[in-house]
C-alpha cells in the first residue's frame, strides 16, 4: 500500500470510532473544539506531504511547542540546562506538583509542565517575552517553510485566567530558586507558546528539523536532534510515554489540543490531530492512528 492509501484507510477507520475521548475542558477555549475533527499528515524528508481529513485546519499545538522551546533553550545554554531540569520519565501527571517537592524544585524532564516552564524561563534570560515569542514563531515558520503560523491570543488568555495549577507550579519553582523571572512573566510567555496554532500539514513539515535526514538543511546540531528524540520517546506522552513507545515505536510529543508530532528518524515527520484525549491528556485516536501508520508503513526505530 502507498502512504496515501494507508492514510485513507486510517481515516476511514477513525471516522467509525464512537469513543473519541474527551476534549480538554480545563482550558475553556479548547472545550468548544469539535470532537469529530481528525487530521493526519506525513511530511517526507524531501518535503513531499501526504495528508487526509482536517490536515489543513489549524489547532492549538499546546505542549507540542515544548520540543521547539527545548531546541531553542539548548541552543542558548547547552548542557547547562540540565542543571535545572532532569531527563527522566516522570510517571506522574503532566501538571503534577507532588514530585517537584520531593525533588527539591528540579522537574523530572522538560516536557512535563514544571520542566517546560523552566525551559521557557531559560529562553527569557536573553530576551523579553515578546522577543522570545517572536524568535519561537520565526523558528517554527522557518522549519515549516510557511509564514502563515500565529499565536491565538484568546487561547492564551483563556489559559491564563484558569491556569491556577501552572501558577502554583511556577511559584513552587521560584521558592526553590529555579525560576529567574516573575511567575506572571514566565507563564505569560508559556501560555502564548502553547497557544500557537498549526495545521497537521504545517506541523509535519516543521517536525522535519527533528529527523536528521541527509540532504536537509540542519536547523540544530544532529547530536541535539538525537537527544530531543530520546526525550520524546521516554517523556513525550507524560505518564503514558511507555505505552506510546510500546505501541508505536517512534518518538512523539503530544499536546492537550489533541495533536501529536511523531518523528521517523531519517525518513519522515508525522502530525496527527484528534481533539479527544485519554485521562492522561494524550490524544486517544491520534495515538491509534499513528500506531496503525507505523505498523502498516513498517516504521519503528526498533527495526
Ligand atoms: N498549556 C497546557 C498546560 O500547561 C499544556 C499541557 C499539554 O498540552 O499537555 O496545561
Amino acid at each position: 500500500m502507498s502512504i496515501q492509501e494507508i492514510l485513507d484507510h486510517i481515516h476511514l477507520e477513525m471516522s467509525r470510532r464512537d469513543n473519541r475521548g474527551q476534549v480538554a475542558s480545563y482550558i475553556p477555549e479548547l472545550a468548544s473544539v469539535d470532537l469529530n475533527r481528525f487530521g493526519l499528515a506525513v511530511a517526507m524528508a524531501d518535503g513531499q506531504v501526504y495528508s487526509v481529513g482536517d490536515a489543513d485546519v489549524p489547532f492549538s499545538i499546546q505542549s507540542i511547542s515544548k520540543v521547539f522551546t527545548l531546541a531553542l533553550a539548548l541552543g542558548k545554554v547547552g548542557n547547562k540546562l540540565w542543571e535545572r531540569v532532569g531527563r527522566e520519565p516522570s510517571g506522574n501527571a503532566f501538571n503534577s506538583i507532588l514530585q517537584l517537592e520531593h525533588e527539591q524544585g528540579i522537574p523530572r524532564n522538560p516536557f512535563i509542565n514544571a520542566g517546560a516552564i523552566v525551559v521557557t524561563d531559560v529562553i527569557l534570560a536573553s530576551s523579553s517575552p515578546a522577543e522570545a515569542l517572536a524568535e519561537l514563531v520565526s523558528f517554527i515558520r522557518y522549519a515549516a517553510d510557511d509564514s502563515n503560523i500565529y499565536i491565538n491570543d484568546a487561547v492564551a488568555l483563556s489559559e491564563k485566567q484558569t491556569g491556577h495549577r501552572n501558577f502554583a507550579l511556577a511559584h513552587f519553582l521560584r521558592s526553590f530558586d529555579n525560576l529567574d523571572h516573575a511567575p506572571e512573566l514566565t507563564l505569560g510567555t508559556y501560555f502564548h507558546q502553547c497557544a500557537i496554532e498549526m495545521s497537521c500539514r504545517q506541523l509535519a513539515l516543521a517536525g522535519r528539523f527533528l529527523i536528521n535526514a541527509s540532504g536537509m538543511p540542519q536547523l540544530i546540531a544532529p547530536g541535539r536532534v538525537r537527544r530531543i528524540n530520546a526525550l520524546m520517546i521516554t517523556c513525550g506522552h507524560y505518564d503514558g510515554s511507555g505505552d506510546f513507545a510500546y505501541r508505536v515505536g517512534l518518538p512523539g510529543k503530544s499536546g492537550v489540543g489533541g495533536g501529536i508530532l511523531v518523528t521517523v528518524p531519517g525518513k519522515a515527520s508525522i502530525a496527527v490531530w484528534s481533539p479527544g484525549l485519554t485521562p492522561l491528556g494524550n490524544s486517544l485516536l491520534g495515538a491509534e492512528a499513528v500506531q496503525m501508520l507505523a505498523q502498516q508503513a513498517e516504521w519503528s526505530i526498533f527495526g
